[in-house]
């Protein structure tokens, strides 16, 4: 194909368009795993359920016991722009709502074969709903359900080879990111029961799971073990709240560092940062284990930044990032002395 120079500006065709951008809301195993968690805990599940086969690539199925989805919105589910969750622009600034921006599901049709089973009654009958790779929907059959939603999404990736290979080359580090992103969510939700299984030699075997009604202390228990929970000191300053690696404990790679705002799980390069190196003045090791929660003002917050909203705007950001590292501050200054959590040490 050849580029045309100079040629007439002309708006794309619709379709074409949506391709276009599709793709890049949902770009790996971790934010498709990540979207469909969303939209389950928008739901009010109380149990989310994923499970994996040939990695994720072959396909992820997350299947929740949520509010389930009436058939009048079955058409317009994988449609562009179609949400539940606002009505108006001004919304966005109030949205206590993981999703809001009605991308997700449309962007997984584009590079995966999506199938939703959903029944929102307690009659046990639900549908299962085929949709194209536009977001239509292309066949709908009456099944058992009881109420709730499960969304199998399989042969990721097909339509571009490219990034499919780049991933594959990469399956089990990619594998282990979605797992991590679960976490993310188990832990800003640890009430609810997660249950993630993968197969391993045609049978499925447990990742991790937790408990109905379970605190953050079980859930970071039953994810982690009990040994990682009893290194972890508890901060609660209003603000902030969670568990950090007392001074005497931590890791040297910076895989167990969870921080959420208004409890979405995000990234505060800022905050980490001044973390890990307010740590390594008391500690041999390079990085303390966070399981932080910051509670700010709605307006104080911009989330929309990027589709995945993993970046934040924080209006007062240098006072909260302040008031965390003092916080931490205060625990470590016990360097040694740090108090045990959960048992003896
Ligand atoms: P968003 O989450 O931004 O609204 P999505 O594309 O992720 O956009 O989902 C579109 C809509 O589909 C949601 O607004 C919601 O009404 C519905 N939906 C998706 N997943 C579920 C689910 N697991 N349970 C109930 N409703 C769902
Ligand atoms: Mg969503």
């Amino acid at each position: 194909a050849s580029i045309k120079k100079g040629g007439n500006i002309q708006r794309l065709d619709r379709k074409v368009g949506q391709r276009v951008c599709a793709s890049q809301v949902v770009v790996d195993l971790r934010s498709v795993c990540k979207e469909l968690i969303e939209n389950s805990l928008d739901a009010s599940s109380t149990s989310i359920k994923v499970s994996f086969a040939g990695n994720g690539f072959e396909s992820i199925t997350v299947s929740d016991n949520g509010t389930g989805i009436t058939p009048q919105f079955h058409e317009l589910l994988c449609r562009r722009h179609t949400t539940s969750k606002i009505e108006n622009a001004d919304d966005i600034v109030h949205a206590a709502s993981f999703g809001f921006r009605g991308e997700a599901l449309h962007s997984l049709c584009s590079f995966a074969d999506l199938v939703v089973t959903t029944s929102s009654t307690e009659n046990g009958v639900g549908h299962r709903i085929v949709y194209d790779s536009d977001g239509v929907l292309v066949e709908s059959t009456e099944t058992a359900r009881t109420r709730g939603t499960t969304v199998t999404v399989s042969n990721l990736f097909r339509p571009f080879p490219v990034r499919l290979r780049a991933l594959q080359k990469r399956a089990g580090v990619e594998f282990n990111r979605a797992v991590l992103a679960i976490q993310e969510y188990a832990l800003v939700a640890p009430s609810v029961a997660f249950s993630v299984s993968t197969m391993k030699n045609s049978r499925p075997t447990v990742v991790f799971a937790t408990s109905l009604g379970s605190t953050l202390t079980q859930s970071v228990g039953r994810i982690f073990g009990g040994s990682l929970l009893k290194t972890l000191v508890p901060i609660d300053t209003g603000t902030v709240s969670g568990f950090i690696s007392g001074a005497s404990y931590g890791r040297n790679t910076a895989d167990r560092q969870f921080i959420s705002i208004n409890n979405r799980p995000v990234d505060v390069p800022e905050l980490s940062g001044a973390l890990n190196n307010a740590f390594r003045a008391v500690s041999h090791y390079r990085f303390p284990c966070i399981f932080i929660t910051v509670k700010v003002a709605p307006d104080a917050i911009d989330v929309n930044v990027t589709p995945d909203k993993r970046t934040v705007l924080l209006r007062d950001r240098q006072t909260v990032v302040g008031q965390v590292v003092a916080a931490a501050g205060a625990v470590w200054g016990v360097a040694g002395e740090a108090p045990v959590v959960g048992g003896k040490r």
